[in-house]
């Protein structure tokens, strides 16, 4: 751990008078003399007598640092170049573009450092390079200010702060139906709200005590971060975890960004086995949230083989409990919903029947659908009052309700129906992490595709229209490529 400290500090240094503006030569080599009350005083005994001199390992490590910031952003743009080279200055041009092209060869490989001397390769000059890399290209994220103001900004680069937290760059994100309640209703913020909880990226740095991922790894979150270990972690319910917390709050990063820190990195991360841009993403994003939602509902709701399920709400959410019901073996599923794309969708994730009347109507027709006692399981999708009171009333005796809406009403209506027909009322947030693991499987092997629930793709810089689009029910789920 010590090396570890002594690094970092020699790269700091370094990485500060690359952004105050000095030349390379400077960057390179006239790096202040190590103070041993820092510890470096080792660390120049290696470089030799003169540390004031340019020493190989020195620019392999800045190397290393340049690297880095390269392979964090694996499509460089003309604009990051130039911004790029104002910060390191002209002189560093052909040093940046040897790096890009040694990334281009590592990024097949997978290994971003491979080329590197043995002696500089060890993990914390790999953390340490996400920091440089955060530091030399200002990061952009996704900020709320107030209902229907979305807007993608800079914001402070994410970094590490604690020995738990692993540095993540995002690689697909998403916006959530859960997103639209503030986008409706958010007072307004002057400093705003960072927004996005679900995504998907690679690792480009982890605190000393992180175990199970490492710089490499593609990872994807649940949309809660925990630490796996607690009481109700180790009950499956990570939602409820003691040492955890949300994106977006509390100096945590949003997943609307380029970059996250990930607290509590080994209790959170999954690690994908595929590549970055493998075909099988969008779906494998789902697992951040609407399936492990979805799939949530049925599981609250007592879904099981020869089961009638009804399903409330045709949102990306209900779509995948239309996909969980048929995976846990119900007979039949009646989704409750009206837009023809959604229905269609339903449809091919196993619907059986379709009811688009609302309110009364609605309940009338599951009846019909159901000799009049109405369905085993009932999926509250939506989180409105109608809707609750839908799924309510269409649940048979005996049956089971499971609520993944968000409740939009501090009570829950027909308490005393649901009293006298020994209704289960069950949900809340689902435990994704307890989740991902079991559903995983049938992604990776197409058993399941959520992912189809994804209608519209886009940069980051089209999440506020994307916002839009889903406000507007013009997009089911929107999905963020960075
Ligand atoms: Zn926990």
């Amino acid at each position: 751990m010590q090396g570890y400290e002594r690094v970092r500090l020699q790269l700091s240094e370094c990485n500060v008078l690359g952004v105050v503006g000095l030349g390379p030569p400077q960057l390179l080599g006239e790096v202040p003399g190590p103070t041993p009350e820092h510890g470096v005083a080792e660390e120049a005994d290696r470089h030799g007598p003169d540390a004031g001199e340019p020493v190989e390992s020195d620019i392999w490590r800045d190397l290393a640092a340049v690297h880095g910031l390269v392979h964090g952003r694996q499509r460089l743009r003309t604009q990051e170049r130039r911004r790029k080279k104002l910060v390191l200055g002209p002189d560093l041009d052909p040093l940046i573009r040897q790096v890009e092209n040694d990334a281009a060869v590592d990024d097949e490989s997978g290994h971003p450092l491979s080329t590197l001397p043995k002696e500089v390769r060890p993990l914390d000059v790999v953390g340490h390079s996400a920091q440089s890399h955060a530091s030399l290209v200002p990061m952009r994220a996704t900020v709320m200010y107030g209902a229907g103001d979305v807007r993608v900004e800079t914001v402070p680069d994410a970094r590490l702060v604690e020995p738990t937290d692993a540095l993540v760059t995002v690689t697909r994100s998403a916006i959530c139906g859960s997103d639209l309640w503030p986008y409706k209703q958010m007072e307004r913020s002057e400093t705003g709200r960072r927004m996005g909880h679900e995504f998907i990226g690679v690792v480009e740095a982890v605190g000393d005590e992180v175990r199970t991922v490492k710089p490499g790894d593609v990872v994807v979150t649940p949309f809660v971060w925990s630490d796996g270990t607690c009481v109700f972690c180790r009950e499956g319910l990570h939602t409820s975890c003691l040492h955890g917390g949300r994106y977006g709050f509390d100096g945590v990063d949003g997943g609307q960004g380029e970059a996250v820190r990930v607290p509590q990195a080994d209790g959170t991360l999954v690690v994908l086995p595929v590549e970055r841009d493998d075909a099988l993403m969008p779906s494998l994003l789902t697992l951040s949230d609407v399936m492990a939602t979805g799939h949530h509902a049925a599981r609250s709701a007592e879904v099981g083989p020869g089961k009638t399920v009804a399903v409330v709400g045709d949102g990306a959410v209900g779509l995948c409990g239309v996909i969980a019901s048929r995976r846990l073996g119900a007979e039949r599923i009646i989704v409750l919903g009206r837009h023809p794309d959604r229905i269609a969708l339903a449809k091919q994730f196993g619907a059986t029947d379709v009811v688009s009347e609302r309110g009364d109507e609605a309940v009338e027709r599951v009846r019909e659908l159901t000799d009049g006692f109405g369905a085993h399981s009932a999926l509250e999708c939506v989180g409105l009052e109608q809707s609750t009171v839908t799924a309510l009333t269409i649940v048979r005796p005996g049956g089971a309700v499971g609520r993944v809406g968000v409740p939009q009403e501090e009570s829950i209506p027909d308490a005393q129906p649901t009293f006298f027909d020994n209704v289960t009322i069950a949900g809340g947030p689902a435990p994704a992490r307890a989740y991902i693991e079991e559903l995983l499987p049938d992604v990776l092997e197409g058993r399941i595709e959520p992912g189809r629930v994804f209608d519209r793709v886009g940069p980051l810089d089209e999440v506020p229209d994307g916002y839009r689009a889903m406000d507007d029910r013009e997009a089911i789920k929107v999905m963020i490529e960075l």
